[in-house]
């Protein structure tokens, strides 16, 4: 399945604000068509092109899909209006209208931006995780659980290292 169409029914899966029954559903559906292959988006680099434009910790979160250490990103705290963008590629990816504190020491976001965002399953651990990255370049940002606040109940954790933040201009 294409990264559009995931991406439409993502943001379909939002509007309709589904139960959490519904939505486990739908992601194990989407499961069943994994990610894209690589060669599939639309910002492509090679390994080397990408270690050299990211910094050792951008690389390792993006492009690895390592986990930083909670409560290490200054972007934590950030609490000015803005947007936090791909740190891989500079898409917008989430307005700060939908970060919250969620305790977990991982930057948190109830909604990513439209067409910002697509997931896979991640059999990493012992149980399947949402796995979510950049649409456009496929960096690894974090995950996504069921247990955040209204109006979608989602908790997109992510990492604050593979992302950038972009405060808005002052009015
Ligand atoms: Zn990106």
């Amino acid at each position: 399945m294409h990264a559009a169409k995931k991406a439409m029914l993502d943001r379909r899966l939002l509007l309709a604000g589904v139960g959490a029954a519904g939505l486990l559903a739908a992601l194990r559906w989407l499961a069943g068509s994994e990610v894209e292959a690589a060669g599939a988006f639309e910002i492509q680099k090679s390994d080397s092109e990408w270690r050299a434009s990211l910094s050792k910790a951008q690389y390792d979160v993006l492009r690895l899909h390592h986990t930083e250490t909670p409560g290490s990103s200054p972007l934590n705290k950030e609490k000015r209006k803005g947007t936090f963008a791909c740190a891989g590629c500079d898409l917008p990816l989430f307005a700060s209208e939908t970060k919250y504190e969620s305790g977990t020491g991982w930057p948190s976001f109830y909604a990513p931006l439209p067409d910002a965002i697509a997931t896979s399953t991640d059999r990493l651990l012992f149980f399947p995780r949402t796995e979510v990255h950049c649409r456009r370049c496929g960096g690894h940002l974090g995950h996504v659980f069921e247990d955040g606040p209204p109006p979608t109940g989602l908790r997109y954790c992510m990492n604050g290292v593979a992302l950038k933040f972009v405060p808005d201009a002052p009015a």
